[in-house]
């Protein structure tokens, strides 16, 4: 059982008025330890360590910014594997996920906004006997919250452009998935981090959250997760003009012509649709299909489909492990059920699996392929964020570009042709933040990421994120 704290100031500490929510492990379904059920008193606390670090936190040199930011990815490198355990144990996504994605991406953050903060020039606009300049300055105190499915990655994400501008921190995991984050403050220490530079709280998103959000002194929020979540923030947000980054659900089509490089596109496409359980924001789950090469397509895809193993988490053998929580393991049983009343034929997959011994009360999901359902339906309209996928097939280029764009959605798109100019056109016509072609999750860090429509507003990565952490004030000297 492991008892998680709050990270404020530097230490461990506990909620002040003593409440714990109980931590489930999905693999098991049991009780795995307790989080601090975290309330405005606590939030507040870790806002005032934040604020008072800020000055000499903004102030430090870019060099010493670099050196420590750069300790704490060799920190969670040099904790591999206690971080990759604790994550997949917390989220039940396979050891094999956390320890080669996960942690390493975790990592790589601090690492690629250590470098970056090195290497920022803001512009200068000149003209005769007039020169401005831009200083981009940071915020103050931010907010980072994230959601369960990347956890620490998602989570460190935010923190690494927050800290490498020069912000002060108070961050929030998942309530379902605290341990890694819980586990970052005691390698931030390690890495000589300032304390109230960064505060990690826990508790859940309408309470610990909402006061996060709400609290006057946070500048700017870079929140992670549901729709719905991100309307009630900006509903917050919008009438104190906080800075707002919103990265939210998706609905991704994944479009297949008949000339694309069949075997890479068939075992890419395996687990854009699988990966994770299905839950990572870039899966491609309405997955559509040029009419000629739809029946081979179908029986490989449902043949490669059937061997995936679903099992143990830590079993190097399992494919799958297990959804996150029983609540979104019945969330997502009830939209197979919802896609079967609209009429959907379950090709593979359909329900949830048994497992033997200590694994019986564990949230596993067999991964299902539907077809025979239209673009409209609520299957192919909204989000499920688990082993579910649409099969469909499409006549041309139109026909496949209607339907992906008939959607509340609009995070990524995958394609799949080696038809160059018609993979130029679509990747401009498709309306979403993210096109892949020929390849899916292929992440260069300095890119822009983020959806257009429901799936949020603003743009991660790069100097984006630099962008999005500091403010521009503009100096304008007559000569
Ligand atoms: P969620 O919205 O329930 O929770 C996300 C985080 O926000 C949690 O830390 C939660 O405690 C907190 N929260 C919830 N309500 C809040 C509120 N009113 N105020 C402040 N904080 C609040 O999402 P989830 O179920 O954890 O994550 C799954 C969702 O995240 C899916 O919709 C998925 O598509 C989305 N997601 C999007 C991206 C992306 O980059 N666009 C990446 C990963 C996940």
């Amino acid at each position: 059982m492991i008892q998680v704290h709050n990270f404020i100031n530097g230490a461990y500490v506990s909620p002040v008025a003593g409440q714990y929510l109980d931590n489930y492990a999905p693999a098991t379904g049991l009780i795995s330890g307790t989080i601090p059920n975290s309330d405005a008193t606590d939030v507040d606390n870790a806002v005032q360590a934040a604020n008072a670090a800020f000055p000499a936190w903004a102030a430090l040199s870019l060099e010493k910014r670099h050196e420590i930011l750069l300790k704490i990815a060799d920190g969670i490198l040099q904790n591999l594997d206690k971080l990759a355990a604790a994550e997949s144990a917390d989220s039940g996504k396979t050891l094999h996920t956390a320890r080669t994605i996960d942690i390493p991406r975790a990592a790589l953050n601090f690492r690629f906004f250590a470098t970056a903060l090195l290497h920022v020039a803001s512009e200068s606009h000149h003209q005769p006997g007039v020169l401005s300049y831009t200083l981009r300055q940071p915020i103050g105190v931010v907010g980072c919250i994230a959601p369960w499915n990347l956890p620490l990655y998602l989570f460190t994400w935010k923190i690494a452009p927050a800290l490498a501008a020069g912000n002060c921190v108070v961050g929030k995991p998942s309530e379902i998935t605290p341990l890694t984050a819980y586990l970052l403050g005691a390698i931030c220490n390690e890495a000589g981090l300032p304390p109230g530079v960064l505060n990690i709280l826990h508790g859940l998103g309408p309470t610990t959250g909402a006061a996060i959000v709400g609290h006057p002194a946070v500048k700017a929020i870079s929140f992670t997760g549901s729709t719905r979540a991100g309307a009630d923030i900006a509903r917050v947000a919008a009438p104190v003009f906080k800075k707002l980054s919103l990265e939210l659900g998706g609905k991704n089509p994944n479009i297949i012509f008949a000339d694309c490089d069949y075997d890479k596109m068939l075992e890419t496409t395996v687990r854009s649709s699988f990966n994770n359980q299905g839950q990572i924001c870039l899966c491609g789950s309405r997955i559509y299909i040029e009419k000629s090469l739809y029946p081979t397509f179908k029986k490989d895809f449902v043949a490669r489909v059937k061997a995936l193993k679903v099992g143990d988490p830590a079993d190097p053998a399992s494919n799958l492990g297990a959804v996150v929580s029983k609540a979104h393991f019945e969330k997502v049983l009830g939209c197979i059920e919802l896609a079967r009343q609209e009429g959907g034929i379950v090709l593979c997959g359909g329900g949830a699996l048994e497992m033997p011994g200590s694994l019986a009360g564990g949230y596993y999901i067999a991964p299902t392929i539907i077809e025979g359902l239209p673009t409209q339906c609520r299957t192919n309209q909204e989000e499920i964020f688990g082993p579910v996928v649409t099969i469909q097939p499409f006549d041309d280029e139109n026909d496949a570009l209607a339907q992906a764009n008939d959607s509340p959605y609009g995070l990524s798109a995958t394609l799949w042709t080696n038809h160059l100019q018609r993979a130029h056109r679509m990747a401009g016509a498709l309306q979403t933040g993210i096109v892949w072609v020929n390849t899916w999750m292929l992440r260069d860090l300095r890119t822009p990421f983020g959806g257009v429509k429901n799936s949020g507003m603003g743009r991660e990565g790069g100097w984006e994120a630099l962008r999005f952490f500091t403010e521009a004030k503009n100096v304008t000297v007559e000569l």
